[in-house]
This record gives structure tokens, sequence and C-alpha cells, in this order.
């Protein structure tokens, strides 16, 4: 049965983020008629993940849940006018750094692609064939690289088409609440304890509702007790600024990833180069009391840059953009690195989402856990959302994404490699 009418009040926290804003535009394109965002800051909100220049997004079509999943991602990146003037499908470069087991991933990948039929997809086996999609790397030293080409794919500009799903949402009527009224602070229970009612902000409003659903991205574990499902962990970021005629030279040119190197993509139209390192990302532990706790846990809690614009990166991953940029596009080595940041995710230990119905008390949907790979889905993930609401979500999505506390992988690698530092160990990293 459907968890709410369409006359419910339905609230959704952290509604100006990548999930929650999502949700929101799929609830009022389905004709719920009584939807309010919660969130600490107004849309695109100055905290999301999304929030920034660019994110790499493609179509691994046929590729199990996540694969079809960017399939109809991507039809919303290229024909609906929300999302597709943010979409640049400029290809995409999958690259790995010689004989590697990301290499051979990659080729099964490219194998299963081409017995899927797809034209536009290239297997790269070595530098020559690189350069040869990829002009910009013309000087690169990456002899021994190898990897996937997709046709189909690209990059989006993700600031602006968070803001234009705020902007549409605007336009369909929906209520809204931002900043200390806006802010999740605790869930309302009912007497008996075992449902939902409502919300309570941090200016004390109480904020009544027949549906919550919790988006809260990096913050969701810090908020609400996910009973370890979710740890939260910074990736890094920073620009170089390039001249007009530096922009125009590189203006089509197509997404690269390297799992050892780090990513980059084309530059903004006023000539911003956004590069990350790739690692294991960094935690930072200390203590909070997540909801309905009552004595506080060590926990990983994000630092948002919006609260906090003068925080640093640690001296490590700016040495490894350093390198990424030595490695690739070496005539812009030693420009300066600007508009440095921290931005902020939360994994599960098996890089699923956790959306589902919270066992704890009806009338709570939890949708979070973004794992790094959520920003390409915003055209569809509140669709996954809305379809668990109605009752309607594919049954092999609905056990993916389920409450499992204690399940994948148990060192909560998630996302492979060793475990991530802590903020408090890796030096450079500077705040008051
Ligand atoms: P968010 O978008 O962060 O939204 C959470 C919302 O909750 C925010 O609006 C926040 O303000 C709000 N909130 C927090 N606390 C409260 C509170 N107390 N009350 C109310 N609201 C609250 N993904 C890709 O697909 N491709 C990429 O190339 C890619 N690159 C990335 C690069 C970096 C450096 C990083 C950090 C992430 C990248 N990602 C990428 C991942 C992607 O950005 C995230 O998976 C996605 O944006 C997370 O969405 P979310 O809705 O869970 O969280």
């Amino acid at each position: 049965a459907p968890l709410a009418d369409k006359d419910a009040r339905i609230l959704v926290v952290g509604g100006a983020g990548t999930i929650g804003s999502s949700t929101a535009l799929h609830l009022l394109r389905r004709g719920y008629s009584n939807v309010r965002i919660l969130d600490v800051y107004p849309s695109p909100s100055g905290n999301s993940a999304g929030n920034d220049l660019n994110k790499i997004c493609g179509n691994d079509r046929g590729l199990g849940i996540w694969g079809d999943i960017s399939d109809e991602a991507w039809e919303g990146w290229t024909h609906d006018p929300v999302f597709q003037p943010y979409c640049h499908s400029v290809g995409k470069l999958d690259l790995a750094c010689g004989d590697t087991p990301r290499a051979a991933q990659l080729r099964r990948k490219y194998n299963l692609l081409q017995s899927l039929g797809r034209k536009d997809v290239e297997w790269l086996s070595d530098g020559d064939a690189i350069k040869r999609k990829a002009g910009h790397l013309a000087d690169a030293n990456i002899e021994t690289w190898n990897g996937l080409w997709c046709g189909e794919g690209g990059w989006v500009a993700a600031h602006d088409a968070l803001d234009s799903v705020g902007r549409e949402l605007a336009s369909l009527g929906i209520k809204t609440a931002f900043g200390p009224s806006g802010t999740f602070v605790s869930l309302l229970l009912s007497e008996d304890g075992k449902t939902c009612t409502g919300v309570k902000a941090a200016d004390g409003t109480e904020w009544p509702a027949d549906l919550v659903v919790f988006a809260a991205g990096a913050w969701s574990p810090v908020l609400l007790d996910l009973q370890g499902q979710c740890e939260s962990k910074a990736w890094i970021y920073a620009h170089i600024q390039l001249t007009p005629e530096e922009a125009e030279q590189l203006k089509g040119i197509p997404t690269m990833y390297n799992d050892e190197y780090g990513f980059f993509m084309e530059p903004s139209a006023t000539g911003l180069l956004k590069f990350c390192n790739e690692f294991a990302g960094y935690t930072h532990y200390t203590t909070a009391t997540p909801f309905p706790l009552t004595e506080p846990v060590r926990i990983s809690v994000p630092r948002s840059h919006a609260a906090h614009p003068t925080d640093t990166i640690p001296t490590e991953s700016l040495e490894d953009i350093k390198r990424l940029i030595a490695k690739t596009i070496s005539w812009l080595s030693g420009r300066p690195l600007i508009n440095q940041a921290l931005c902020w995710c939360t994994d599960t230990p098996d890089a699923q989402w956790l959306l589902c119905e919270d066992p704890r008390w009806k009338g709570l949907v939890l949708a979070t856990g973004d794992s790094g790979h959520s920003f390409k889905t915003l055209p569809v993930a509140g669709k996954q959302v809305v379809d668990l609401i109605e009752g309607v979500l594919a049954p092999e999505r609905k056990h993916a994404w389920r409450w499992r506390p204690g399940h994948g992988d148990p060192n909560g690698t998630g996302r492979g490699g060793p475990r991530p530092k802590d903020l408090a160990d890796v030096p450079g990293w500077k705040h008051d």
C-alpha cells in the first residue's frame, strides 16, 4: 500500500540537496500537493555535495541496477528541460595505469558493454590510443595507461543543475523552510513512540507531517542514529583559473578519470578548471548525539565548507592534485590552485543507497547513503524514493537499498582501498 495519499503532508529533510530536491521534484510531478522541503540553506544548498562546478556523468545501461539507473538518468539529462541545459555529452575516459586490477575490471566492463551492442564504447590499449581521443593529453606522460572510452557520457554542471531543480520546485509551488526553521534537530513521535509525526527544527518550530523523507546527505548519520550503516567522509577539490584563450583550448575535452590520479573535465564558461584526487576519503571523528540517542557517540561529523569557508585542505591531497596536473596537463603545473575545499558524502559499506522505510518508526523514509556516486542520478534519484512511497519500487532495488545494519563490507572500505585517514591525522588541514 502507498505510504502517503496525494494530499498528505510530506516533509523532505535536505530538500535543497541532491536526493532531497530530486525527491521533491518527483513528488510534485506526480501530483502530491502538500510537500515542504526543509534545509539549512536555500536551494542549491551550500552544504550539498552536489553544489560545485561539475560532476562526471554517463550511461552504463545494461550493467545491473546502477547501469539501469544511469540509463534512466541519462534520458533525463539529455531530454528533460530541467536538466538538459546542464549536460555536456563530450565523452568519458575511464583510465587505469597499466596492467592493474582496475584495468582488468574496465576491460570486463568494455566486453560486457560490447556484448550488449553498444556502439559508442572503445577499448584504448595504450597512451597513443588515449591521446587520439583526448588531444589535450598529447604531451601527457601516460604511455602505459589504458582504459575505456564511452561516447555516451561526459559531465554535468552540478551547481547549475541543482539550482535548476530549485527553480522548478519554486515554479511548481513547493513549500520551503530554510535556515534555523528548516534545520532538522529531531523527529516528532507519536505518544506510543512508534510513528514519526513530524520534525522539530533548530529554532523550535515543530513541523507536523504524515510522512517524512530524510535525505540529509553526509549529515544523515549525525542527525539520526543509522546504527553504523553510513560513515561520512570528505573528498577534495581545487581549481585553476584559466585565461579565455586557455579555456577555449580545453573546450569540449572529454571527461578523464583515473583511479590512481583523479579526474578533471572541461572548464566552465568562466574558465574554471576543477581537479579532484582519488583516494579513500577523510573521516572527521568527534562526538555527536544522533536522534534518538541520549548520550554522545564517536562518529565522523562533516565540517561544512559553507559554514567554515577559511578551512584549507590536507597537504597530501594538494600534492596529489599537483601530481595529477603534472602527469596529464603539465603546462598548467605551478599555477595557483584556488577554491580548495572539502566536500562531504556518506558511504554505506556496500556503496548501495539506504533507501527504505525506517523499521523503527512508521511514516519515516530514509533516502541517503549516497556513497559518492549519486549526483549523476539527480534526474531520477527522487523517482526511486517516490516509487518506494507508492509501493512500486522494483523488488531488486528494494532489497539492495534495505535497512541492513551489520551488512556489507565489515571493514567499511565500501569503495575499495584502505580505511580512510582521519582529518586529525593529516597535516596541512587548517581550520579555526
Ligand atoms: P547532499 O546533496 O549533500 O544533500 C544533503 C542536504 O542535507 C544538503 O542540502 C544539506 O544542507 C542538508 N542538511 C544537512 N543537515 C541538515 C539539517 N540538520 N536539516 C536539514 N537539512 C540538512 N557524484 C557523481 O555522480 N559524479 C561525480 O563526478 C561526483 N564527484 C564528486 C566529487 C566530490 C569532490 C564529491 C565530494 C562528491 C562527488 N560526487 C559525485 C558525489 C555526489 O556529489 C553525492 O553523491 C551527492 O551529491 C549526495 O547527494 P545527497 O542528496 O545524499 O547529499
